[in-house]
């Protein structure tokens, strides 16, 4: 038997004797959607270093300005294109079937895309927001993106979007790079990685932080099994924060342990 096929049958195996199994999912779960990731091999910031360093400047102009911060926004496309449109892949119906067995408690993410939310799965929490929301920067409140018809408002020269309930200014659910991550995702995230005795890590460089904070949480608890399915080593292949690593696509991976999960639950 091929060494994947082993270690699929082996997470397989491990994922149903788990009692709380989360998932932890990055950009490369959603590559095979056709979004592009950050860091891989045809990254947006690995071709486009100068993409990188105005990302990092975005919160800042929207503190300082956030009505140009919007109208920019409004003129055209974002870097990662219009998420709008885009679907889900095998990857991420694997892991709603994965819910819907019982067998996983709760998936985090740190896309942007929705792509989890629309493949069905329902315990879910967005680490760096939604493209689908908008939020209040001072109260935290959420909202639907279609609570506001921006380019009204922009035509009315009413931006920024203010919050219904406290006249915050609105921005978009996305976290920005320097933006805090929104205390009620951070603690629930956390909870979830202290509470969980299987953790899957699937297409992320685990590079970005305080994401990437997860799995070394969950690591010092010892009682957990961290894996993880990644197109490449990671640092947490390198630091042995994983306990092993399946290497492959998750559009391939993640369907094989489903379909093997339903075999050993007939
Ligand atoms: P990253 O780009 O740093 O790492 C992605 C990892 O996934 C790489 O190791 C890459 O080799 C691997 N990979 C690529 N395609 C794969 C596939 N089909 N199967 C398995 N592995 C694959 O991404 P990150 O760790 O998520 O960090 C990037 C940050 O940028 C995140 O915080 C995220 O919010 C944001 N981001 C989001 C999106 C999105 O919403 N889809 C896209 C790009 C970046």
């Amino acid at each position: 038997m091929k060494a994947t096929e082993q270690l699929i049958e082996r997470a397989t195996r491990d994922l149903v004797d788990s009692k709380y199994a989360i998932a932890l999912t990055g950009a490369g779960i959603s590559t095979e959607s056709g979004i592009p990731d950050f860091r891989g091999p045809s990254g947006i910031w690995t071709k486009n270093p100068e993409a990188e360093r105005r990302a990092y400047l975005s919160y800042q102009e929207f503190l300082q300005d956030p009505k140009r911060w919007w109208e920019e926004r409004l003129a055209g496309p974002s870097f990662l294109g219009d998420l709008e449109k885009v679907m889900p892949n095998a990857g991420h119906y694997a892991l709603a079937e994965l819910e819907k067995l019982g067998i996983l408690k709760c998936v985090i993410t740190q896309n942007v895309d929705a792509l989890h939310e629309k493949a069905g799965t329902k315990n879910l929490l967005e680490y760096h927001g939604s493209v689908l929301k908008l939020r209040c920067a001072s109260c935290g409140l959420r909202f639907s993106r279609h609570e506001f018809d921006l380019e009204k408002l922009r035509q009315e020269d009413q931006l920024p979007p203010r919050c219904p309930k406290c006249l915050g200014v609105i921005k978009s659910d996305g976290v920005a790079f320097g933006e805090p991550i929104p205390s009620d995702v951070a603690h629930q995230s956390l909870e979830e990685a202290w509470k969980c005795d299987l953790m899957l890590i699937c297409g992320t460089s685990a590079v970005v932080y305080p994401f990437a904070n997860l799995p070394r949480v969950a690591r010092q608890r010892g009682e957990v099994t961290i894996i993880e399915v990644n197109a490449e080593p990671t640092s947490l292949t390198e630091e042995r924060i994983s306990d092993y690593l399946i290497q492959g696509k998750t559009g391939e991976i993640l369907p094989r342990i489903v379909e093997e999960a339903k075999k050993i639950r007939k």
